[in-house]
């Protein structure tokens, strides 16, 4: 039997707001699509045959002989991911929905598809597949938090598959832990793959730098999980970033994601270490903890020193910080916009993302809005941190619409020599 994996499409910021590409002249990169499709990939018995289609790069509905299509989504491509359920569905396939959006909102989902998977399926998904070959395919499948002792690595060769001269990634997500004992109140993570930090084994993270090194690709670590103080996931970062010291960087590391609280709690000798193995680039998450929260609402001087000394040790320790601002927390007003750029020139950082505060299904703020009646629309597609989704607290959403592509144009108005150089290029996702 034949399984079609499709990485439903969605829109990022240029595509929402064309004219971005006016105030940064770069061009649209379409980044590696995220692990869920190479996990399952991973998990399926090999009597199966696999295809894949990226709906990103050539519209994915399209006449197919598998007998099974599954998709894996995050919020900004469940829109898209419904349509193209249904379309399948009426070409006589078996529809199966996985991944964050159908694990915080199996509801939404369950109306377009035979069965959607609730948490981290690779565990449950041959035994799903056996349901389907004996005509017993469940609506639901839920699979929680699964013993990642048990984990098959993923399998990233359906993704090199599917490159081509104008689509080749420029890194891949490797993964070394997955949950978190937190909860930001904007991040998804905690709900999707539960409260307890699980270190993934070190065979397991070496398997995929395999994959990732012999494919000639460069690996990303997008999430912060890795630099909680104490936790399962810490211990394995700092296991890899000593891996790749000792054995003479076996594999390019594009970035680590980490938070500004995160740099300032970090010993040095971690970011030493990092820098070691290579990593020269932080991805910083913004918005989502009380130092970038409350750095740029006026009101808080001490956060907003803290925010620049966390970018100082970044850049004492040799590795730039690549921020992520994020406009429409609960303290932001107007004036935010110009704290926001007056501290990115005071501080030094040459290259930044903005992003529109957005309660994703399933947060604490997506909780919290719903009770005060302050979400806006449920049109999917608009959650993709380039849309105002919500009532904001202290302006209006016309006012954050405009703050937002403020950002852009003003931070890269001052930077040209940004975009003239290519590595930028690759990573600004617009
Ligand atoms: S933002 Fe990072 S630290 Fe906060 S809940 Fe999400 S994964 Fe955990």
């Amino acid at each position: 039997m034949k399984i079609l994996f499709v990485y439903p499409g969605f829109q990022r910021h240029a595509a929402s707001n064309p004219e971005l590409l006016d105030f940064v002249p770069m061009k649209e990169y379409l980044g590696s699509p995220s692990l869920g499709l190479a996990a399952i990939a991973g998990a399926t018995p090999r009597d199966w045959t696999v295809e894949y289609r990226d709906d990103r790069l050539e519209p994915a509905d399209r006449p197919s002989d598998a007998d099974v299509v599954a998709m894996s989504f995050f919020t900004p491509a469940a829109t898209r991911a419904l349509q193209l359920a249904d379309y399948f569905r009426a070409q006589g396939k078996k529809v199966v929905a996985g991944g964050i959006f159908p694990t915080m909102m199996p509801d939404e989902v369950q109306p377009h598809v035979d069965a959607v998977v609730v948490g981290e399926g690779e565990l449950l998904w041959p035994g799903l597949l056996r349901d389907v070959q004996n005509g017993q395919l469940q609506p639901r499948y839920v699979a929680g938090a699964v013993d990642v002792d048990q984990l098959p690595p993923p399998d990233l060769s359906i993704y090199f598959g599917s490159e081509n001269e104008s689509f080749r990634p420029d890194d891949y997500p490797l993964q070394v832990s997955r949950g978190c004992p937190l909860s930001c109140h904007a991040c998804a993570l905690p709900g999707t793959m539960g409260p307890k930090a699980r270190a993934l084994p070190m065979s397991h993270v070496l398997a995929q730098a395999r994959q990732i090194a012999e494919g000639g690709r460069r690996a990303c670590l997008t999430e912060d999980t890795g630099w909680l103080p104490g936790t399962a996931g810490s211990k394995r970062m700092i296991e890899l970033l000593r891996h790749l010291v000792d054995n003479g960087r076996p594999l390019t590391v594009s970035y680590i994601g980490i938070s500004m609280p995160m740099i300032l709690a970090a010993p040095s000798n971690f970011l030493k270490l990092a820098k070691d193995a290579g990593v020269d680039m932080f991805y910083l998450v913004g918005g989502f903890d009380p130092v970038t929260m409350n750095a740029f609402s006026g009101e808080n001087p001490r956060a907003y020193l803290r925010a620049v000394d966390a970018i100082k040790k970044s850049w004492d320790h040799g590795i730039e910080p690549y921020t992520s601002f994020l406009l429409g927390n609960e303290g932001d007003d107007e004036g935010t916009v110009d704290r926001m750029l007056s501290f990115a020139t005071e501080s030094g950082i040459k290259k930044a993302e903005f992003a529109v505060f957005t309660p994703y299904p399933g947060t604490p703020s997506w909780h919290k809005l719903l009770a005060e009646d302050r979400i806006l629309t449920r049109d999917w597609s608009k959650y993709n941190d380039a849309n105002v989704v919500f009532k904001p607290n202290k302006m209006s959403p016309e006012a954050l619409h405009q703050g937002y592509l403020r950002l852009w144009r003003e931070f890269y108005a001052t930077r040209p020599e940004v975009c003239e150089r290519s590595e930028y290029e690759r990573t600004i996702q617009f």
